[in-house]
């Protein structure tokens, strides 16, 4: 398993980044094999709701979602995702992340979102998600890290 970043290790500065869309098809392998190590960490941590690619060191906008928190039988994975709130309502609880281990701080999120995001790596066909209370929460998170936003900008 791919070693999980922390903020405060030499490759901390990856966090910091905005990352780069995945070109498809071209590079559907590249990003087949990020999406499972994604899946690893995600499997081998039963408190993980989710990571995004930056986290493994990977300069690319995919995230994966954690299937228990999107109470599916997959895990959602996330590919150059656009993301709109529904409505102006927000929700303020507290997160935590897998890159400030030990961290936990109160963050507002919009309480309803879409996320659209591409829906296999052949195509750029597109499908859109809704979302509300910690899915949506989690979602806003893992789509943070594609921006180089993380825990403690919030
Ligand atoms: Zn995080």
């Amino acid at each position: 398993m791919k070693n999980i970043i922390t903020a405060d290790s030499k490759e901390g500065s990856v966090l910091r980044r905005q990352c780069y869309p995945v070109q498809v098809p071209g590079e559907a392998v590249t990003a087949g094999t990020i999406i499972s190590s994604l899946k690893e960490v995600v499997d081998n941590d039963k408190n993980a709701a989710g990571i995004a690619a930056p986290q493994l060191g990977f300069n690319k906008r995919i995230a994966v979602v954690s299937k228990n928190i999107m109470r599916s039988k997959e895990h959602f994975v996330i590919i150059n995702p656009e993301l709109k709130a529904i409505g102006p309502d927000t929700t303020t609880e507290s997160e935590s992340c897998l890159s400030f281990p030990g961290l936990s701080k109160k963050v507002k999120r919009y309480k309803n979102i879409t996320i659209s995001t591409l829906s296999n790596l052949s195509s750029n066909d597109r499908v859109t998600v809704k979302l509300t209370g910690y899915p949506a929460r989690v979602v806003q998170h893992e789509v943070d890290h594609l921006n180089g936003i993380t825990l403690i900008d919030k």
